[in-house]
């Protein structure tokens, strides 16, 4: 590696170095309790993937360049150099760790190999070794935000096919448009994945329930939040943010997107809106009476698969459950749940980024935990998840349906 590129890294490392992940990476005693909390680890048994052999790569470049013991006794904390081996291997480990945290929660001081993993992430960008599907669909996103008249207009063609399918599954259940845009004053931005299959679900609940609400022009998911690029985040995030303050909204409901969620819920600071996911939303209408689901229509043992994101790093753990108990008496859960339950390997981006032989190898434990179940049908409430599940249906046989609980609650909604 030139010197150089060396010192520059090196920059970039030192700006990343807040006190929270200096004290993630001064406090760990090395215990292992964390090693069988990560699903990669569990399911391959390759300590590179667990959560402290991640976090060491790290802490033994920051112990070479930050600490007096790496300096004057290297071999105590297996200081290493910065260069093309420690890049090679960091690689392998720091974009497949999915950001799922759940490590974290079994750490006894509470550390954060994530945030640990976004050194990595900013080195491996800096050094041109981002992994390029995400850089290109995050530079996609942001274009599209620098162009809004085109966006809009293509995005209102689109509009127009997605309408009439509302208004064939659900007649009749808006007084207006079935899909409303650029409404001032509206109680609900909805963001969704700016696709039929995100839209037409939660425009027949909204509908149904007699909603005033918006659909915002942009696509909730954030891919620079996947790249671990705070430049990319914010540029994505904040024309969703305006948009809501132009319209003045109550809510800005967040469609079925862990990572969107996560990002408007803990990144953007205090609003004049509040933002909830469509889960949420659902459990709500539910409870107020403004719609009903008829549980004669979906058959079949249902799970539910906690999304990361929106679970455990979240706090979303009984709406979902809720909306699927109020469409079936054969909701069973899976083991272990809520805040412990497994990673379905898919999230952090790695959906997007290509890796199925490393998400199949990495979800045996993911995909024990849905067969224990006996369900015909298993669900989730996060795009990422979603897809990672239909692979893994279809990679090991499962035989099962895989559905967005939205999109159950839409087929169970009854419209009078
Ligand atoms: S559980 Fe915490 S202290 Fe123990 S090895 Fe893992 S990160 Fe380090
Ligand atoms: S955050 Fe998740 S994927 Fe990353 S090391 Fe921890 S348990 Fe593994």
């Amino acid at each position: 590696m030139e010197d150089a590129q060396k010192q520059s890294l090196l920059a970039l490392m030192a700006e990343k170095l807040n006190q929270s992940v200096q004290m993630y990476l001064d406090n760990c005693t090395r215990c292992g309790t964390c090693i069988d909390a990560c699903h990669a680890y569990a399911s391959t048994g390759d300590i590179r993937y667990s959560a402290v052999g991640r976090a060491q790569n790290i802490r033994r470049l920051f112990e070479n360049y930050h600490k007096i013991t790496g300096k004057i006794a290297p071999w105590l904390n297996e200081a290493v150099e910065l260069d093309e081996r420690w890049m090679d291997r960091v690689y392998e480990t720091a974009f497949t760790c999915t950001g799922c945290r759940r490590c974290m929660t079994y750490c006894p001081f509470g550390i954060d190999t994530q945030q640990i993993q976004s050194i990595a992430k900013a080195l491996l960008i800096g050094a041109d070794m981002d992994p390029k599907p995400l850089t290109m669909k995050a530079k996609a996103e942001i274009a599209k935000g620098e162009n809004f008249e085109a966006t809009k207009q293509k995005f209102q063609k689109e509009l127009d096919k997605i309408r009439g399918e509302v208004s064939q599954r659900w007649p009749g259940s808006a007084k207006g448009d079935v899909v409303p845009i650029d409404v001032k004053g509206a109680n609900v931005l909805f963001v969704s994945m700016a696709e039929k299959p995100s839209i037409v679900p939660a425009a027949g609940i909204m509908n149904a329930a007699g909603e005033k609400w918006s659909l915002s022009y942009y696509e909730a998911v954030n891919f620079g939040a996947f790249l671990g690029s705070p430049t990319m985040t914010q540029q994505i995030y904040q024309r969703i943010v305006s948009e809501a303050e132009e319209l003045g909204v109550k809510e800005m409901v967040i469609c079925e997107c862990g990572t969107a969620y996560r990002i408007m819920k803990h990144v953007i600071g205090k609003r004049d809106f509040k933002v909830i996911t469509i889960l949420q939303l659902i459990d709500r209408y539910l409870k107020e009476g403004r719609i009903k689901l008829d549980k004669s229509v979906i058959e079949g043992r249902i799970t539910y698969h906690d999304p990361c994101q929106i679970a455990r790093n979240g706090g979303i753990y009984e709406e979902p459950r809720n909306c699927l108990k109020a469409l079936t008496d054969d909701f069973v859960d899976m083991s272990p749940n809520r805040q412990a339950n497994w990673c379905c390997g898919g999230g952090g981006g790695l959906v997007i980024a290509q890796e199925p032989e490393f998400r199949m190898m990495t979800s045996r434990v993911k995909v024990d935990q849905i067969k224990a179940t006996g369900a015909d049908i298993v669900t989730t409430a996060c795009e990422m998840c979603f897809a990672q599940l239909k692979d893994l249906n279809d990679d090991f046989e499962l035989d099962l349906e895989v559905k967005l609980v939205s999109d159950l609650v839409a087929d169970a909604l009854v419209v009078d």
